[in-house]
């Protein structure tokens, strides 16, 4: 049972709270029907459960009402952006209701010259980028689901993207947010200036929490700004250790690579034959690295990108001159996605990230494991920060394959951990990665932060059962 799952109605909606719900939300913004919930019992990770009810708030005030009205019945509340998370992190697995912000989705104010932008939580991650380049500027977090996420879950999970080779993730551009607590306090966090040494850093705080202290209804985004030139380079090697080498040569610069991401030979051997240029004959890795500047320093800072991609083990460097060379440099890492999905029916689906030079005992670990196991291993991902998605490939209907599978992810997060390293570099721990908790962060730690979740979320009502207070798992030796 989850945190906060203690005396938790796990039984439908009674006629009163229904009743109640029904005056909190007008008939076209909320679904009390099995078929209008079935849709939310599900995200990305395909776990399921289906909710009571779901509600589409469209303002700061429902969302406090609707908070009050489910601590009064003891209802689970459970936060949701567009359900592109993988970790069944917006699964309602203790029924109750779930709080769609789809619908809370307008861009309130832009202030290019303070390079910041006010958004409510539902806006897509691609509104805020397309707004954004208008005024020559951008927002670091661009997880490659930009267009169907939004701010909001991209904040509860403390996503990234490609560009966190350069920016990092998305707890540094956010300046200020407002939610509502699960105690039904709305909390207004930080201020609109880039420096602020005033008060506890709620923000902070509130980032990463994945739905279970507070409901982010709005937030404060910090931009950047666009460099106008951008050019691409693919990087061919014998091995995935000769790429590694190059990733922390390429981690030296003091302009370093903005989008910096790998494909181990499994991967490559995927997707391969369709490129062009050919990958040569013997590559066992790829790297794929966006240079962007001033388009008075890129010719420059690609030459040392270049030559910091020289080295032992490169078979083979091209450079994009146009946007269309681009596209097809970058062609091998569209391709990997749809390629996974045709080669195996199931994958556990992994982010790990462990600090960058331990990446090369991480390479070794996997190969180990896929050797053990006689599984099938594609890791590809944001490599300069050390981050790396493993699949590990199975066979979904057999459940002796499926139980292989979930054996080599548990002792791939015991052999990352060894590495000094996280159980999840992006996608946070939800559901699926909460037994997994208790291995990274010890008990006296996990008690502070209980004792925050208590705080925030008294009657443990926002999303049950997720990140904290589920037994851990056994680890491997
Ligand atoms: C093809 C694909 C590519 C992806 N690529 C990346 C990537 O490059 N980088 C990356 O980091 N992730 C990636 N993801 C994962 C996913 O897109 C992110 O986790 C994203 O941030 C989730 O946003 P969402 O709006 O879909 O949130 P949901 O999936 O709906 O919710 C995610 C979590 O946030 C909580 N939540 C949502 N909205 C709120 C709110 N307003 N207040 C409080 N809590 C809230 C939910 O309760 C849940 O715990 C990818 C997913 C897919 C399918």
């Amino acid at each position: 049972m989850g945190a906060g799952l203690s005396g938790m109605r796990t039984v439908p909606l009674s006629a009163e709270s229904r009743n109640e719900l029904s005056a909190l939300f007008p008939p076209e913004r909320r679904h009390l029907d099995p078929s209008g919930c079935w849709p939310y019992a599900s995200d990305n990770s395909r776990r399921e459960a289906p909710p009571d009810a779901v509600v589409f708030p469209t303002a700061l005030k429902e969302i406090v009402a609707l908070v009050r009205w489910a601590n009064k019945h003891r209802v689970p509340l459970t936060p949701r952006g567009l359900g592109s998370n993988t970790t069944g992190a917006s699964v309602p697995v203790a029924g109750g209701v779930v709080v769609s912000l789809e619908r809370l989705a307008r861009i309130v104010s832009f202030h290019p010259a303070d390079r910041l932008l006010v958004a409510e939580a539902g806006v897509p991650n691609r509104r805020i980028q397309d707004v954004a380049r208008g005024a020559g500027l951008l927002w670091p977090p661009d997880p490659t689901s930009a267009a169907y996420a939004t701010v909001g879950g991209n904040l509860a999970t403390h996503a990234s993207g490609p560009h966190a080779a350069r920016y990092g993730a998305s707890r540094r551009y956010v300046l200020g947010l407002t939610a509502v607590s699960g105690a039904g306090t709305v909390v207004r966090t930080g201020a609109r200036t880039e420096k602020n040494s005033v008060g506890y850093d709620l923000t902070d705080l509130l980032v990463g929490s994945e739905g279970t202290l507070a409901i982010i209804v709005e937030a404060t985004l910090a931009l950047v700004p666009r460099p106008a030139g951008r050019t691409s380079l693919r990087a061919c090697y014998k091995g995935v250790r000769e790429a590694v080498a190059a990733v922390l040569r390429l981690r030296a610069l003091t302009h370093g690579p903005a989008v910096c991401e790998l494909l181990d030979g499994a991967a490559l051997g995927l997707v391969a034959p369709d490129l062009a240029p050919p990958v040569p004959a013997g590559a066992g890795a790829l790297l794929l690295v966006d240079v962007e500047e001033d388009p008075r320093l890129l010719e420059a800072v690609t030459r040392l990108h270049e030559e910091a991609l020289g080295g032992e083990g490169l078979l083979d460097l091209r450079r994009a001159h146009d946007e269309p060379e681009r596209e097809t440099l970058w062609a091998a890492r569209r391709a990997l996605s749809p390629a996974l999905r045709r080669l195996a029916s199931g994958k556990v689906n992994e982010d790990v990230a462990v600090p960058a030079s331990r990446l090369p005992e991480l390479i070794g670990h996997l190969e180990d494991l896929a050797a053990r196991t006689g599984l099938r291993i594609v890791s590809f991902g944001h490599v300069a920060n050390g981050n790396l998605h493993v699949n590990i490939l199975h066979d979904a209907d057999d459940a002796d394959d499926r139980g292989r599978a979930a054996e080599a992810a548990s002792v791939l997060f015991a052999r990352v951990l060894d590495l000094g390293g996280t159980l999840s570099g992006e996608h946070g721990v939800g559901l699926a990665k909460a037994p997994y908790l208790p291995w990274q962060i010890d008990a006296e730690t996990r008690g502070v932060m209980a004792s925050v979740k208590a705080v925030f979320d008294p009657a443990g009502i926002l999303n049950p059962g997720k990140v904290l207070g589920v037994p851990a798992a056994p680890r491997p030796a």
